[in-house]
């Protein structure tokens, strides 16, 4: 029986059992376009979703107006180990709801969805990275052991079949429980992962293009760490894919 029918099967089956509702305002989907499936269509126009590249060194989307520059005011004092990075969008709104989401554990369709999303998007940029292999910022085994959810091996997991090249989850591993991000200052971020990561083989990523998944990128700190753990172990160059990127 093919895949196809058997999941419109499975999800006529579903949405009997539970209408669908909207991801994010929780209004009922039955009327809305199929391809908005998860979020209803006015959730999904205010994601304000740009085809815009944004700015190639950190994934900042910076408007129609901002000057064409190899870095943006956001990332000009940085240096990164990774090359280039794309986002869907700035993290605000409605996009960051999104992410919320995503990081709760019935957040798995989301996440498929919106990588679906970025994959039909980011395309062409994409494939011109001409990457060999996926790889994911990691958790800490304490916090896997907790329950909690890892969006970005989710989110790897389904680009590295939308991209046809493997996605070595294993490959980085955090080796120190660190404090969350999100609550310190960029400098004390960059000192909290800055011997945080680890890699488990190096045979299979020397003189390789990697692309370094990540839910949201703010200060960059995250994935330099783990782009300079890969370059050091002998990967050729790293992109970095994330949802969102957080600003300021
Ligand atoms: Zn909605
Ligand atoms: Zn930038």
């Amino acid at each position: 029986m093919p895949t196809q029918f058997i999941k419109q099967f499975t999800d006529a089956a579903l949405d009997l059992v539970y209408p669908p509702s909207c991801g994010l305002c929780h209004c009922s989907l039955e009327q809305q376009a199929p391809q908005h499936r998860l979020l209803c269509d006015d959730c999904f126009q205010k994601l304000d979703l740009t085809e815009d590249r944004g700015c190639p060194s950190c994934g900042a989307k910076l408007g129609p107006f901002a000057p064409l520059t190899p870095k943006c005011v956001h990332c000009r004092n940085d240096r990164f180990a990774f090359r280039e990075v794309v986002s869907l969008g700035n993290y605000q709104g409605e996009l960051k709801a999104v992410c919320l989401q995503c990081k709760e554990v019935h957040g798995h369709h989301l996440v498929q969805q919106f990588c679906d999303l970025f994959f039909d998007r980011h395309q062409d940029l994409l494939e011109n990275w001409d990457i060999d292999c996926l790889a994911c910022v990691p958790q800490h085994w304490r916090k896997r052991f907790r329950g909690a959810y890892n969006t970005s091996a989710e989110l790897a997991e389904r680009m590295s079949r939308r991209l046809q090249k493997p996605f070595l989850r294993q490959l980085l591993v955090k080796k120190q429980h660190t404090s969350d991000q999100a609550g310190l200052l960029p400098s004390h971020r960059r000192k909290n992962v800055k011997n945080a990561f680890g890699i488990t083989s190096d045979r299979l990523i020397q003189g390789r293009r990697i692309l370094l998944i990540d839910d949201v990128l703010t200060t960059g700190s995250t994935a330099d760490a783990c782009s300079r753990v890969l370059k050091k172990a002998g990967a050729d160059e790293i992109f970095v894919a994330v949802l969102a990127r957080g600003l300021g």
